[in-house]
């Protein structure tokens, strides 16, 4: 009998900014793993970092919004931006199970090296109970240490191991970083990011400070 059960990928980051790279890891990711649709989750208050160029988590979210608004099979999620506390993705995970029918399997995507410290996250075990992961790589990522670390938490039976799935991304030579520091300096940002988003980072006069 084919399987019924609802598939949806949560597409979690900062997106400071939101860039192609992103755009293209999402779309993958839906067709490799025939996600019924993609829920972008930008950060809201990170537990890990400060948000580099100090933009809001309002402005984060509409630029994904911009970026996001053409494809049928995306959509943006307020859920993480809205709460106040710290935006862990077990709490994330947790609020988005219960709105969907029980069945449903859920896939978190976001990039290799967030993947890399999850055990430092709160509740990994939990969290590995409630969704598949799928870490997106660079052009040039070594896996080796990502490996090694699933290898690491496999044998570790009590830890309630990920399951992980690596995605190599071309497109991913695109980083947030990298459009921060153009922005600051004058270069041109066209084809990184959608001009809807290169527009209201002009109108907005986001990153022209450094990090
Ligand atoms: P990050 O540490 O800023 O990013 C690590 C790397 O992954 C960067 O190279 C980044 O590139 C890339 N990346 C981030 N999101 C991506 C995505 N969705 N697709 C492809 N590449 C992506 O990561 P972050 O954005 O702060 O966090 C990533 C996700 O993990 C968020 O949803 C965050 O809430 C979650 N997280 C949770 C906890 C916790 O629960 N305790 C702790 C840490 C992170 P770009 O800079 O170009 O995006």
């Amino acid at each position: 009998m084919a399987n019924s059960r609802t598939r949806i990928g949560i597409m979690g980051g900062t997106f400071n900014p939101i860039h192609h790279g992103h755009l293209v890891t999402a779309e993958e990711a839906r067709i490799q793993f025939a996600l019924d649709r993609v829920v972008f989750m930008p950060t809201g208050n990170p537990p890990h970092k400060q948000i580099g160029g100090e933009v809001a988590a309002e402005h984060r979210y509409v630029m994904t919004v911009l970026a996001t608004a053409a494809n049928p099979f995306f959509e943006v999620s307020r859920l993480e931006i809205e709460r106040s506390d710290l935006s862990y993705t077990v709490d994330t995970l947790r609020a988005m199970k219960e709105s969907y029918p029980d069945q449903t399997e859920f896939y978190f995507i976001t990039g290799a090296d967030a993947i890399l410290e999850i055990l430092e996250w709160k509740d990994p075990k939990g969290l590995s109970s409630l969704c598949k992961f799928i870490a997106a790589t660079r052009p040039g990522y070594s896996t080796m240490k990502l490996e090694r670390s699933l290898a690491l938490l496999r044998e570790a039976e009590e830890a309630g191991y990920p399951d992980v799935e690596l995605m190599h991304i071309p497109a991913l030579a695109i980083s947030s970083t990298d459009l921060r520091l153009r922005v600051r300096e004058g270069w041109s940002t066209r084809y990184l990011v959608p001009e809807t988003v290169a527009g209201y980072i002009r109108k907005e006069g986001f990153y022209r400070d450094p990090d």
